[in-house]
């Protein structure tokens, strides 16, 4: 039997992104009636789970893509200031969230790592010291410490070094204010404190199977994964934080602002230790650059991780080709998000992106030796046996119009929403989690534009994100000031 309920907010997803946003609109206004509706039978099973992401709290400490270099050999950070930035608004919301007893033990998601660029050759040790140089300008990054002494680098990442060339040129950078963040666990945090609200609904095993506007709400069709029974919400508002899922949702929304807009998704596979002595022996998330010609995705990392409690030691992600949007999507997904509307954009993008493809393709197809080789350049003395294959996330890149070439490719993530504020969508993935409450904070402004200037809200925000408005990059003694009371609350390095 068909049944329609009510709701004021509809969150479609059950991962970071909607956790995020429900429970920041659950502060700002509390007698909201919120929906999260979800396909599986758990929270985070997709991209949010850690094992599906590599758990780095994108801080730009490491990460060399953030950080191009110029045509005239300056180094661009203004990407890096943006990321660094988002990471310390995270941080202070998660801390209010521990301050109010939303969440107990903040060692159950959060973990203090030193973030490491590591890198070899004339060239790039050049670029590392630029880099460096040119982020020491800021007070985000002063703590950063760089080094080209091969003895040096070794106390700070011994399997990296071990049995390296003697003559091999190489330098470092390392940063111990880095992260390593369980977003699966933070989200099952935040939903397992939302569901006890009033007034807030969890349903799993349900699928949003279609969305339509009528006159002011929205009816969201929901289908029971078991009975395939259908049932509808009406809303006023609806964020379709469905990860990969998003776009094929985004696309039956009908809203004009999402034609043009397609989806290219990219697989991922880690090499995961099963040694506790090496694992051990490593501490820290090592960054290297990712090889000419391969996509920013594609940066391969050593990375320590904290997972239900243990030690854990992953190399990669290996980006890989796959027609699934979700990992526990169909291979149709590719296929089914093609639409007059999207077709140009698709097209070009692809013609574009074929030596993007075709490297994909080669990934998917790497034997065990050639998986060995990569980790071997960031752990020179691994034998495969220490290590076993496993399936990450999946990634959907944005394909968008453009007018000079008909479609590009993004890696980036976007907020598209409608004029009146009353859908919006998450697409893309990078920075991804990281940067979930920014991007939520942005969310908010745009589609609740005048709630956030007459209803308090704006005086609420600056309570939760005491830096809520103003740039940290811009003043060094508020965010050295906000860092150390969200390092302390959070259990994190101090220095
Ligand atoms: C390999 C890899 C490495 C990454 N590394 C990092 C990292 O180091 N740091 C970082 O910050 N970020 C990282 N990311 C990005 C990060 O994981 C994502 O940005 C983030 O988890 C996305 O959260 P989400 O809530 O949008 O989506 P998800 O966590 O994927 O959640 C979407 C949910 O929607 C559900 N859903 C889908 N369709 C429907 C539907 N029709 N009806 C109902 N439910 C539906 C899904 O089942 C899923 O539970 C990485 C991602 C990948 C793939």
């Amino acid at each position: 039997m068909r049944h329609t309920s009510k709701a004021d907010v509809v969150l479609i997803g059950a991962g970071i992104m909607s956790a995020t946003l429900g429970m920041l609109l659950k502060q700002l206004e509390p007698s909201l009636r919120i929906k999260v509706i979800e396909k599986l039978d758990t929270a985070a099973a997709e991209s949010s789970d850690a094992w599906n992401n590599a758990g780095t709290g994108h801080s730009a400490f490491c990460e060399l893509n953030y950080t191009p270099e110029k045509e005239d050999g300056t180094i661009d950070i203004s990407k890096a200031l943006k990321i660094a930035e988002s990471f310390e608004v995270s941080k202070q919301f998660w801390s209010y969230l521990v301050k109010n007893n939303f969440i107990k033990n903040p060692g159950n998601f959060i973990h203090s790592i030193p973030h490491i660029s590591f890198v070899w050759g004339d060239a790039n040790v050049a670029f590392l010291h630029k880099r460096y140089d040119a982020l020491q300008q800021n007070g985000l990054f002063r703590q950063m410490q760089f080094s080209d002494d091969a003895a040096t680098i070794k106390k700070w990442i011994p399997l990296v070094m071990d049995g390296r060339a003697d003559d091999s040129k190489v330098a470092a950078t390392k940063m111990n204010l880095g992260t390593d963040v369980n977003f699966g666990a933070l989200t099952r945090d935040i939903f397992e404190q939302l569901s006890k609200m009033t007034d807030v609904e969890m349903h799993f095993g349900f699928e949003v199977s279609n969305i339509h506007k009528h006159d002011n709400y929205w009816q969201i069709e929901v289908k029971d994964e078991t009975t395939d029974e259908k049932n509808y919400i009406v809303t006023k508002f609806v964020f379709i934080g469905a990860g990969g899922g998003a776009l094929p949702l985004l696309i039956k929304s009908g809203i004009p602002e999402a034609e043009g807009y397609g989806g290219f998704p990219v697989s991922g596979q880690w090499l995961r230790c099963n040694n506790e002595a090496v694992i051990e022996q490593h501490f820290a998330k090592v960054y290297g650059l990712a090889k000419v010609g391969s996509p920013p995705m594609s940066v391969p990392h050593l990375d320590t991780r904290w997972i239900k409690g243990k030690r854990e030691l992953l190399f990669g992600p290996y980006a890989g080709f796959t027609t699934k949007f979700l990992k526990h999507g169909s291979s149709m997904d590719l296929f089914k998000s093609v639409k007059f509307s999207n077709l140009k954009p698709l097209v070009s993008a692809g013609i574009h992106n074929i030596p993007l493809t075709q490297y994909l393709i080669e990934q998917v197809m790497q034997s065990d030796e050639e998986r060995l080789d990569a980790l071997k350049e960031y752990y020179p003395e691994a034998t495969m046996k220490d290590w076993e294959l496993n399936e990450a996330g999946y990634r959907v890149q944005v394909i968008k119009k453009d007018d000079e070439k008909g479609g590009i490719l993004e890696f980036g993530t976007e907020v598209v929403h409608s004029s009146d504020g009353s859908i919006a969508a998450l697409l893309g993935a990078s920075p991804g989690a990281s940067t979930a409450v920014s991007i939520m904070l942005e969310l908010i402004k745009k589609c609740f534009p005048e709630k956030s200037v007459s209803s308090g809200w704006i005086e609420k925000l600056n309570h939760i994100i005491p830096s809520y408005g103003k740039r940290l990059s811009d003043d060094e003694v508020l965010m050295q000031k906000i860092r150390s009371e969200t390092h302390k609350q959070l259990g994190l390095a101090l220095i």
